[in-house]
């Protein structure tokens, strides 16, 4: 099948190749239930509040949780992620035992690496201190309202924010669970999202205190929303928010998901946002970007703040087909990247040298000084290797443009290709066509230097 990009101008046009499409793949996509996830954000809604800091809703919620994914299949680990959190600030008024429910898929043969799609159950009625005057539910920081974090009993529903997140996570967990993948597949429903990210703060140190190995974050927050409030319609299009690191990790699986959903769900476009979230506001991605992972927040385009964290926020507002869709991008990606080998390390700490010490990607001009080489090393193990493509732009272009398979090499030399106004990456394909994220080559910036003068 060949991927010309169909609807998109500028991105794909200039790198047409073959795509291998998995038959796997695409029947995980049909068993994603639009039903399932519509009951799913129905029961969510139905507890009275989720709010972690509740004295009943939060327990309630989670316990169904993981009962739900318990039964979808014995080999789905589950565990509720116990945390005590202590009395500190507003928000956390008073001591609370927080709970993040983990679902773990384990992987068979590369076990420690982990794909993580996440969400957050719990949720929010913000209700303004009598003193203030809410001007709409934004939550944009510059915005002079406060709040009542005292409220915790007050009917929060949330069926979009984050019920919507929640019941497709649980439904990728039902479906992804039928079938065995390379790496480690884990689905966490985190608490605490609405009081400051507090469950993936203390989820991603943790991971990085353990040396787990993310490979990447699929974080699902807002994405049951197709009409915002304004009038604005569109269930075509999902925001994909990274950051605003030019070649960072979470912008190359920003990419990465792109791709995917061109290859799988041409329906679908991902709208990758170079930002780390809608400006001024938060979601449970960047906690793990801060651990120095991948991580990225799937989120429709299209808010009604009038409904985000109040009373309102109801299944009613929310479109189970659209978060079915989204879903379904979620479940493309997660299948493909945990049976895709390990992206190729290119960067190396510099020996020798000003940079000695910094970790440099091994690009040079080669022996003739007017070449492009290209080394990397293979972050095996692998089985199941083809081998490796190259893939280069324009440095100010958003997507790669253009695509070299290489074979099963691990160095490549560009004849009178020039390093300095192109950027390179490279990617690991495996024999049924799986396809690695895409590893850049960076340059670290120059670092200032002291003159002593006299
Ligand atoms: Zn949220």
């Amino acid at each position: 099948m060949r991927n010309y990009g169909l609807f998109l101008v500028g991105a794909s046009l200039l790198c047409a190749q073959e795509r291998t499409v998995q038959p796997r793949v695409r029947e995980i996509l049909d068993a994603v239930s639009e039903q399932r996830i519509a009951a799913n954000i129905q029961k969510l809604a139905g507890f009275e509040t989720r709010n972690t800091l509740s004295s009943q809703g939060n327990a309630a919620a989670r316990q169904w949780i993981a009962g739900e994914l318990r039964s979808y299949s014995p080999r789905l680990e589950v565990s509720l992620e116990h945390f005590k959190l202590k009395q500190n600030e507003e928000r956390i008024f008073q001591d609370v035992d927080l709970y993040n429910v983990v679902a773990v898929l384990r992987g068979t043969s590369l076990p420690e690496t982990q794909v993580v799609v996440s969400a957050h159950y719990d949720s929010l009625n913000l209700i303004p201190l009598a003193s203030e005057t809410a001007e709409s539910g934004d939550s944009v920081a510059d915005r002079p309202v406060k709040y009542d974090w005292t409220k915790v009993d007050a009917p929060a529903p949330g069926a979009n924010d984050d019920g919507s997140g929640t019941a497709a996570v649980m439904e990728l967990a039902r479906v992804l669970s039928r079938y065995e993948f390379a790496k480690t597949l884990v689905f966490v429903a985190f608490a605490g999202e609405e009081q400051g990210l507090i469950g993936s703060t203390l989820h991603a140190a943790k991971a990085h205190r353990e040396s787990r190995t993310i490979e990447a974050v699929l974080n699902n927050d807002i994405i049951g929303g197709e009409v915002s409030g304004n009038g604005r319609v569109g269930n075509g299009v999902v925001n994909v928010y990274s950051d605003e690191v030019p070649d960072s990790p979470s912008q190359a699986l920003a990419r990465y998901a792109r791709r995917i959903a061109e290859r799988y769900l041409p329906s679908v476009r991902v709208g990758t946002v170079w930002m780390q979230d809608r400006l001024g506001r938060g979601g449970d991605h960047t906690p793990f970007q801060w651990e120095g992972f991948a991580a990225v927040r799937f989120s429709t385009p299209n808010e009604n703040y009038a409904h985000e964290h109040s009373a309102t926020d109801l299944p009613e507002f929310v479109s189970a087909a659209y978060t079915a869709r989204v879903a379904r991008v979620n479940a493309a990606v997660a299948a493909s990247l945990a049976q895709a080998p390990k992206p190729p390390v290119v960067m190396e700490e510099a020996k020798t040298g000003a940079l000695k010490g910094r970790l440099v990607p091994q690009i040079s001009r080669g022996k003739s000084r007017y070449d492009a080489q290209l080394k990397w090393k293979n972050a095996g193990p692998e089985t199941n290797l083809k081998g490796y493509a190259i893939v280069m732009r324009p440095t100010t272009a958003a997507e790669w443009e253009q695509e070299v398979f290489v074979g099963n090499v691990k160095e490549y030399l560009f004849k009178d290709v020039s390093i300095d106004d192109v950027r390179f990456g490279v990617k690991a394909i495996d024999n049924d066509g799986n396809e690695s994220l895409i590893s850049p080559y960076v340059y670290p910036p120059r670092v200032k230097r002291e003159v002593p003068v006299y």
